[in-house]
């Protein structure tokens, strides 16, 4: 008998309650009577745990255990907290739990020196300030010369995407023409 156990596996009965008011279960191997138990509420339906909770709970008609479960809050608009200030809030209308951020009312990236430009919010008056956005062209002219095609390069532009400041520059390592194909 033992060794059909250890072969195909116990052969159990069904899952019965051990006693009564608790929530252990048993079930018992017909041939050797091995006994495997496990924890199985019975639960009656989600409420919300208070009337201005968040919160679900469900109790175990059993032996009264309790789960509990977090439900997604309600929050309101979001409102700015002063006239002179970008913090807004926002309330759950059921639980009155609070969420605070900040909501600037930026003007436009402004140069400000060769590394960084700057922007102000109209509202509060929080200036930041960071660094270039640089975006590098090249700017080359295409002849055509002796039935091959040149590519001439002109120069290079360096400008930033945010406040639209630039330079322009020559980057001698990619003066000269360079064959492209034939005209
Ligand atoms: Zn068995
Ligand atoms: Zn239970
Ligand atoms: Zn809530
Ligand atoms: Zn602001
Ligand atoms: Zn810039």
């Amino acid at each position: 008998m033992r060794l059909l156990c250890r072969i195909f596996g116990h052969k159990f009965d069904n899952w019965v309650y051990a006693v009564d008011n608790s929530c252990e279960q048993i079930r018992i191997c017909k041939r050797n009577g091995h006994k495997e138990s496990r924890i199985l509420h019975e639960y009656g339906e989600w409420k919300g745990a208070s009337e201005d909770s968040c919160e679900q709970v469900r109790i175990c008609g059993r032996d009264g255990h309790e789960e509990r479960r977090a439900m997604p809050h309600q929050f309101g608009k979001w409102e700015y907290t002063a006239s002179n200030s970008c913090e807004q809030a926002r309330f759950c209308q059921r639980c009155r739990k609070k969420e605070t951020h900040d909501q600037h009312n930026w003007g436009s990236w402004e140069y400000k020196d060769g590394n960084s430009h700057a922007r102000t919010c109209r509202r509060c008056g929080k200036t930041v300030e960071e660094e270039h956005a640089w975006e590098h062209e090249d700017h080359s002219e295409t002849v055509c010369q002796g039935g091959t095609e040149w590519e001439i390069y002109r120069n290079s532009t360096v400008r930033c995407s945010k406040c639209n400041d630039w330079s322009s520059y020559v980057d001698s390592s990619k003066e000269g023409a360079k064959d492209v194909g034939v005209c």
